[in-house]
C-alpha cells in the first residue's frame, strides 16, 4: 500500500499542490475532484484503507450538476471557464441539456431535466464521460510541465485523448481509486471543498475580464443556492409539516428560509429529503454547521409518502437515499468529540463510539 495516501492529511497536501501549481488552462480539474469527493462522501467504503470503484458517469453526473447554474448567463454574459483553444465540451453538453428540457435560465435542477428528457440526459452523461477520459482525468494528477502523471489517486494510464468507448469498456467505465483515497477525501471534504470554491472563483475572474471588483457576487452564482427555486417547495411544506421551523418549531412567517439540514457546502443535496422550513434565526446560526446527529434523525424519519406526494406534485426529486449515503459518509468521516450544531446557540460533541443506523 502506498503510505502516502493513508495518511489523511499527505493526501490532502498532494491534491492542492496539484491545483496549486501553475494557473489552469480551464476549472475541468475543481469540478472533476469535486465530484470525485462528493462521490466519496456518499460511497465511503467500510473499512478505511479500501479501494473504490467509481463509475466515471457517476462522475459526469456530478460535474454536469456544478455546471448546471453556472452555464446561466451572469451579468449578461456567459462566463468563460477556460482559456482560448481549449474545448469546451462540458459546458456545451451541459447548455445543450438545459435547451432540450426547455427550461430556460430557471433554476430547475438537474434531477427535473432527467425525469423530463431522460434521451437528452443519456446523451450529455455520454459525451460528458468521454470528455472526462481525454481531459481532466489523465491530467489530474500530472503538475505543469511535468512528462508524466504521479497517479496517487487512480490508475490514468488507459486515459487520454485516445480514449475510446471499448477501451472505457474494458476498464468497466471507471477508475479505482487506490487504498485509503476514498475515505481519505471524505474526511477531507470539509477542508477542502471551500479551498476549490475559493480557487474556482479566482479562475473564473481571471478569465472572464468582465468581472471586475465591483461585480458582487462571482461565488453566489457559482455555488449560491437558487432561493427563488427552492422557494417552490415552501408551500407544500408548510401545509405537510405546519408553519414551523423544523429546528426551534417557532412560526413561521411566510417568506421563511428554505434550511438544507446537511450543508449545501459540503454535499449540493436540494432534494426534498435534505430540506425543512426553518426561521432566519436557525438558518443563520447554523450556516454551514454539521447538524447534530438527531437533527439528522428526524429529518430522516419524516413521513415518506408526504414527501413523495410532494415530489410527484412537484417534479423535485426526495433523493433520500443519497441524503442517508451522504450522511453515513460524513458523520463516519468526523473525529468523535467534533462539535456538532443541535440549534440555535447549541452545540453538542459527536458521541464517541457512534455507528449511525439510518436505513
Ligand atoms: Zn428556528
Amino acid at each position: 500500500m502506498d503510505d502516502a495516501v493513508s495518511d489523511p492529511l499527505v493526501l490532502g497536501q498532494r491534491v492542492v499542490a496539484i491545483l496549486e501549481t501553475g494557473a489552469r488552462d480551464a476549472t475541468y480539474k475543481l469540478a472533476l475532484l469535486m465530484a470525485l469527493i462528493e462521490h466519496c462522501i456518499e460511497n465511503l467504503p467500510d473499512r478505511r484503507n479500501d479501494t473504490l470503484q467509481v463509475p466515471i458517469a457517476d462522475l459526469a453526473h456530478r460535474v454536469i450538476d456544478l455546471y448546471w447554474r453556472q452555464v446561466r448567463p451572469f451579468e449578461g454574459q456567459e462566463l468563460v471557464q477556460r482559456r482560448t483553444g481549449n474545448k469546451a465540451r462540458i459546458t456545451d453538453a451541459t447548455k445543450r441539456l438545459r435547451a432540450a428540457a426547455g427550461i430556460g435560465n430557471s433554476g430547475l435542477s438537474l434531477e427535473v431535466a432527467m425525469m423530463r428528457v431522460p434521451d437528452a440526459y443519456a446523451d450529455a452523461i455520454d459525451t460528458v464521460v468521454i470528455a472526462l477520459a481525454k481531459q481532466p482525468l489523465p491530467r489530474l494528477q500530472k503538475l505543469p510541465g511535468a512528462a508524466a502523471s504521479d497517479p496517487f489517486l487512480y490508475d490514468d494510464s488507459f486515459l487520454g485523448e485516445n480514449v475510446s468507448r471499448k477501451i472505457l469498456r474494458e476498464h468497466d467505465d471507471s477508475i479505482v481509486l487506490k487504498p485509503g483515497v476514498a475515505s481519505g477525501l471524505a474526511r477531507l471534504a470539509g477542508l477542502l471543498k471551500p479551498a476549490l470554491e475559493i480557487m474556482w472563483v479566482d479562475d473564473i475572474r481571471r478569465m472572464n475580464r468582465f468581472l471586475d471588483a465591483e461585480i458582487p457576487d462571482v461565488a453566489g452564482h457559482l455555488f449560491g443556492r437558487d432561493r427563488l427555486a427552492l422557494s417552490a417547495i415552501r408551500e407544500p411544506f408548510t401545509d405537510a409539516f405546519g408553519p414551523h421551523c423544523f429546528y426551534c418549531s417557532s412560526h413561521l412567517p411566510t417568506n421563511n428560509p428554505i434550511d438544507h439540514v446537511l450543508p449545501w457546502s459540503l454535499v449540493g443535496i436540494d432534494g426534498l429529503a435534505n430540506l425543512v422550513l426553518a426561521c432566519a434565526r436557525c438558518n443563520t446560526d447554523k450556516s454551514s454547521a454539521l447538524p447534530a446527529v438527531a437533527i439528522v434523525d428526524r429529518v430522516l424519519r419524516r413521513d415518506r409518502k408526504t414527501l413523495e406526494d410532494i415530489a410527484s406534485e412537484l417534479q423535485w426529486p426526495t433523493q433520500r437515499d443519497r441524503t442517508i449515503a451522504a450522511a453515513r459518509g460524513i458523520y463516519r468521516g468526523q473525529p468523535t468529540g467534533v462539535p456538532t450544531w443541535a440549534g440555535y446557540k447549541q452545540t453538542e460533541r459527536l458521541d464517541v463510539g457512534f455507528r449511525p443506523q439510518w436505513p
